[in-house]
């Protein structure tokens, strides 16, 4: 089993395909020159053949004629012509008169007899014919007989055999010295294709074994003979350029939620030592300073892993998309609804602006997670007295909604990284008031997800403002 595979392997690499490809296109056309240079040959020589024929029995005519030879054979000169014509050709002459008798056979077969043939006929009637025999090798010639006057009556048809037996030898000839000369060609046709398709799937090997090595050394792979092979090498690199650069953010994922998540176990493990440190009789709010202090460090972890819930959820596929027809107005407005204690606290002002009523197709739970984060980093990253200005806008084809504050901003060399996860702009005031660094990447998937943009302006101390963009008609992405 394992011997038909590899055999079947085989048929199909591109060195054989190559390898028989360059036989049939070197060896078909060769056989196919040879049977045409064989048969033209041949027509050729029968042609030269008929053409002396013609001219002899052109003369014979005359002379036929002039000595009045269909009325009395007894004329020497013409018999003895007529029998070394015959040998000359290794044929047979028949002179017939215009009753279809044969005046003169010159293998005396026929004298006297009526010679009734097609081609005969055809000569009484004027016609010159001549026909090849390919069974008893012969080229047949008739040619009317006709009076040297200006009647040209037809006085009787001259038939003329000649044995081709000498074309044939030629063409065995030929055909013998042929067949070796394939031979040979057959052999340098078949090493030349060895070598040729040896040479042409080289690079294609070579790139093989690079791919499966650089699994080990993580060289880049680069064969550069071919466009083809240069353009698998090039994408080959990508691909695992790709790869690494996936893994690489995964290494650092995963090192960073363990260091986000140690940060507040570290906090309360700090508190737990001081409690249980603390001298006797210490005053109980002492203890209820510590006790919360750790709830706060709870607090903080619950929020770190609720964040990262939500980002793997928003990691999956398109389809775990709920998507339904909603009103935006109303999910803004249940938002800041939300929003509005908070805001309320930090003193800052909460304001939605609708241009117009708008409904979409969206995943309402994304949506608003992704949407509430922008709200809330607008109050979190503001000043007392400060405002977050909501709108909504659209056209025929998108929807529009901007965040707007003018709170502390986002200093230029961040913004590029503030979709980033963990990353923070203000890294003390992020923790202090509570951020984890994963709002604006949950932000940014959930937009993805429906398709949309988001983009983000801020001047730093004067505020910030994200503007999102989102398809109204949500097009589920071809897999
Ligand atoms: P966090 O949980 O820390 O708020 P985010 O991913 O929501 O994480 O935001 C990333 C960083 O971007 C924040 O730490 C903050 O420094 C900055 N940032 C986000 N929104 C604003 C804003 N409206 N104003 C100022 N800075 C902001």
């Amino acid at each position: 089993m394992k011997h038909r595979f590899s055999f079947f392997k085989k048929m199909h690499s591109l060195k054989t395909v190559l390898l028989l490809a360059f036989i049939i296109i070197g060896f078909v056309p060769g056989c196919a020159i040879g049977g045409i240079f064989l048969s033209f040959y041949q027509s050729r020589a029968l042609d030269n053949d008929t053409v002396s024929m013609t001219s002899q029995a052109q003369l014979l005519n005359d002379q036929i004629i002039s000595t009045g030879y269909l009325k009395d054979t007894d004329i020497d000169v013409i018999n003895t012509q007529l029998k070394a014509l015959g040998n000359i050709y290794s044929g047979r002459i028949i002179i017939i008169d215009k009753t279809l008798r044969v005046v003169k056979d010159t293998y005396d077969l026929s004298d006297g007899k009526t010679f009734v043939w097609e081609n005969a006929i055809l000569g009484l009637k004027g016609e010159r014919t001549s026909v090849y025999d390919d069974v008893s090798h012969c080229l047949i010639l008739t040619v009317p007989i006709t009076a040297s006057d200006r009647s040209n009556t037809i006085e009787g048809v001259i038939l003329i055999t000649k044995s081709t037996d000498a074309i044939e030898q030629n063409i065995t000839f030929y055909r013998n010295l042929y067949t070796y000369i394939l031979l040979v060609l057959v052999v340098v046709i078949a090493l030349i294709a060895v070598y040729f398709s040896d040479r042409f799937t080289k690079p294609f090997e070579k790139l093989a074994g690079l791919i499966l090595n650089s699994q080990d050394t993580h060289n880049e792979v680069k064969v550069d003979n071919y466009t083809e092979t240069e353009e698998i090498s090039a994408n080959f690199n990508d691909v695992m350029q790709k790869m690494r650069d996936i893994d690489e953010s995964r290494q650092e994922f995963v090192s960073n939620v363990s260091h986000e998540l140690k940060t507040p176990l570290t906090s309360m493990k700090v508190l737990a030592d001081s409690l249980n440190s603390m001298e006797e009789g210490a005053p109980v709010e002492l203890y209820q300073d510590f006790m919360h202090d750790i709830t706060h460090e709870i607090d903080r972890e619950t929020k770190i892993i609720n964040d990262l819930l939500s980002l793997v959820r928003m990691d999956k596929s398109g389809a775990t998309m709920n998507i339904e027809s909603k009103n935006i107005n109303e999910m803004l407005e249940s938002l800041l609804k939300r929003l509005g204690p908070i805001a309320e606290k930090q003193k800052v002002e909460l304001v939605l602006e609708s241009f117009r009523p708008v409904t979409a197709e969206i995943d309402e739970v994304k949506l608003s997670l992704g949407i509430m984060n922008l709200i809330e980093n607008g109050i979190k990253y503001n000043k007392e007295g400060g405002y977050v200005h909501v709108t909504l806008n659209a056209d025929h084809q998108y929807f529009y909604i901007s965040v707007e504050d003018n709170g502390m901003g986002i200093p230029p060399d961040s913004v590029d990284r503030i979709f980033e996860r963990f990353y923070r702009a203000d890294k003390s005031h992020s923790r202090e008031i509570g951020g984890t660094g994963l709002g604006l990447s949950i932000t940014k998937n959930a937009i993805d997800m429906h398709h949309g943009e988001i983009k983000v302006h801020s001047v730093l101390g004067e505020g910030t403002t994200f503007d999102v963009r989102i398809p109204l008609i949500y097009i589920k992405e071809q897999s």
